[in-house]
């Protein structure tokens, strides 16, 4: 289980909002803000996606 967190405030990265993102055939680019006001790019894999837990992909949020 891996849980991101903003490097510079600490909040979990799931509570930073989300700007846009990208559909590669890498997988899912998304630009992130966190309430800091610190940005980064988060990318997730489709392979790495898939097999978590075994759980189908239903898609982003
Ligand atoms: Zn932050």
């Amino acid at each position: 289980m891996t849980s991101e967190r903003c490097a510079a405030c600490g909040r979990e990265s799931v509570d930073a909002r989300v700007e846009s993102a990208h559909y590669t055939s890498e997988g899912i680019v998304r630009y992130r803000q966190c309430a800091c006001g610190r940005r980064w790019v988060d990318v997730a894999r489709f392979a790495v996606v898939a097999g978590h837990d075994g759980l189908p992909w239903s898609g982003p949020n």
